[in-house]
């Protein structure tokens, strides 16, 4: 079973995701979460990848596809993988597709994650009193949400093309979106 966690940033993808793994034993890839180990490392690609990061823009297909596909190969025979904040471009979601299909996989389901912008725009003015994290400075998150409404939001179409698609509301306390998001995976 592998599924795609879709939405916007500060959707909650990162929260859901790891309550499934939590509870399913799926495998998180949450390319956000290897960027910023990459920093934290002090690499040489995390050193390449921070002031873009920091500006808010998506970094290069190029750089993402190469962790997923390390880490596919890596969980080799895992129960599951669930992506989160990966694809985010078109050409990724067609790079993702192939390298699937090197192991004889695929996308099973995409779940978005509905919110609308003005309550994301208070999420994250709170995170970011809260954590500090650069890219949720207010500058930096209206760059993340154009990134996403400009280069991300064609995968929905992409997706349903596919009869992959299902919306569940983000909006909802963390629980429910919890309960939401198994109702899809059981009912699928
Ligand atoms: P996230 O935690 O998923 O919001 O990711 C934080 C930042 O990492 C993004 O604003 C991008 O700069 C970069 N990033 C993470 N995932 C991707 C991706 N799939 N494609 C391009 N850039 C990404």
């Amino acid at each position: 079973m592998n599924l795609i966690l879709f939405g916007p940033p500060a959707a909650g993808k990162g929260t859901q995701a790891k309550r499934l793994v939590a509870e399913r034993g799926y495998i998180q890839l949450s390319t956000g979460d290897m960027l910023r180990a990459a920093r934290a490392s002090g690499s040489e690609l995390g050193q390449r990848v921070a002031q873009i990061m920091d500006s808010g823009a998506l970094v290069s297909d190029e750089i993402v596809n190469a962790l997923i596909d390390e880490k596919l190969t890596q969980h080799k025979g895992a129960p599951g993988f669930i992506f989160d904040g990966y694809p985010r471009t078109i050409a990724q979601a067609e790079a993702l597709d192939a390298l699937l299909a090197k192991h004889g996989a695929q996308i099973d389901l995409v779940i978005r994650l509905e919110v609308d912008e003005p309550a994301l725009i208070a999420r994250v003015a709170k995170r970011f009193a809260e954590e500090g994290r650069a890219d949720d400075n207010p500058e930096s998150f209206k760059v993340r949400l154009k990134a996403y409404n400009d280069q991300t939001a064609p995968l929905v179409a992409f997706y349903k093309a596919q009869g992959k698609l299902k919306g569940v509301d983000g909006m909802a306390s963390m629980d429910a979106v919890a309960a939401s998001i198994a109702a899809v995976i059981e009912g699928r």
